[in-house]
């Protein structure tokens, strides 16, 4: 049997640093590769852990390059022969009070959170092992912003059958009208961030269907979820939980047991299941 491997995207800092933490003290059993687009700060992340007797192996992975996405996906198929947990947590947001005009803030925003989380997971999913864990990091905003969505825009977001190119349709019919500043009057909610988490969880619940169908009785989950409002360089010093307590619902997915049956497919937050 080949060592188990789990994978965390920007685990530098904030939520996926402490969820890279959480599992070493869970002791997963198997490597837990760190991985942060930016090299130094990476290799600094893993000897802070190090220096807390905690061990992680840095990979690059910048979620926004194609490239560097197959990179590791030949990284872990060469020397783990598949993956085991993936957590897809890298995201941007812009300040409240960033000057950028709001097409910008879409275009950029929807570039990493959505495809960005996106392609990683066209690299990686493939190569998921029978009972996998799959968490991506979307946020509660993804419902508040469905809720300000025109009712058409709603029903497509909570139709079971939109396909992961409709919804890439979708995401990409959000920056064009932001872009334009015509969002508001197309339905759209008048968030960037909002927006490409609706892309998030949408996109989580996409794949779960589609592993149902193309890896049955192979005990995959996957999951999105909300870690809770966090005190990171995200989210500022106000928010109520601390990085650690923002980790325990996406390590609780992410070390679902072997036989597990649910959560599939949801939108989970403080461990319970959400309703879309
Ligand atoms: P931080 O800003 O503290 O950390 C974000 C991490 O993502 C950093 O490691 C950052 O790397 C990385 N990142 C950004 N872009 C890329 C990229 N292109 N490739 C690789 N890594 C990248 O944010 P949080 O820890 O707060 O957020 C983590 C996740 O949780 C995000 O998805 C966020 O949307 C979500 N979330 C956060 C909430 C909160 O209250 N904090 C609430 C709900 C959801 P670098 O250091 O190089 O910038």
């Amino acid at each position: 049997m080949s060592k188990k491997v789990a994978v965390v995207t920007g685990g530098n800092k904030g939520i996926g640093f402490a969820i890279v933490k959480e599992l070493c003290k869970a002791k997963f059993p198997g490597d837990i590769i760190l991985t942060a687009r930016n090299e130094k700060l990476g290799k600094e992340a893993v000897e802070l852990l190090k220096s807390e007797g905690f061990k992680a192996i840095f990979q690059h992975l910048d979620i926004c390059d194609q490239g560097s996405a197959v990179k590791l996906r030949d990284f872990l198929q060469n020397i783990y022969g598949g993956l085991d947990v993936l957590v897809n947590n890298a995201g941007i947001a812009f300040k409240n009070d960033a000057t950028e005009p709001f097409g910008e803030q879409a275009e950029v925003t929807m570039r990493t959170n959505f495809w960005g989380t996106l392609w990683v997971s066209h690299a990686l999913l493939p190569i998921l092992r029978p009972n996998a864990r799959v968490v991506n990091i979307s946020s509660f905003v993804s419902k508040r912003a469905l809720d300000q969505c025109s009712p058409q825009l709603q029903a497509k977001f909570r139709d079971p059958k939109l396909s992961e190119e409709e919804l890439c349709g979708l995401m990409g019919e959000f920056v064009t009208a932001a872009q334009k500043g015509s969002h508001q009057a197309e339905g759209w909610p008048n968030t960037a961030y909002g927006t490409t988490k609706i892309g998030v969880t949408v996109m989580s619940m996409i794949q779960a269907r589609e592993l149902t169908k193309t890896r049955a009785g192979d005990g995959i989950l996957l999951n999105a979820c909300c870690p809770g409002w966090v005190r990171t360089d995200m989210a500022g010093d106000t928010a109520p939980k601390s990085p650690e307590e923002g980790a325990q619902t996406p390590t609780y997915l992410a070390l679902l047991p072997v036989g597990a049956k649910e959560p599939h497919g949801h939108l989970v937050w403080d461990k319970v299941v959400r309703e879309w």
